[in-house]
């Protein structure tokens, strides 16, 4: 079950070290939370090679978990 369309234009919005590689979030441009008008946020978490390690999906206003 989930409330994200196939095609998602991804805007990169932040960019941040954790200390064992990059964390970064994107906002989708073109979808918003159904159960609230909030922004959808994907946020992936990378190694320190760079490989992307986990991914999650969440709303920023309410934060419902969105992941697939
Ligand atoms: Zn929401």
């Amino acid at each position: 079950m989930s409330n994200i369309p196939d095609e998602i234009d991804w805007t990169l919005i932040n960019t941040e070290d954790w200390g064992g590689g990059l964390e970064r979030t994107y906002r989708a441009d073109n979808v918003e939370h159904a159960g609230c008008g909030g922004d959808v946020l994907l946020v992936h978490l990378h190694d320190e090679m760079g490989a992307v390690t986990g991914a999650h999906s969440r709303c920023a206003q309410c934060g419902e978990d969105l992941t697939a």
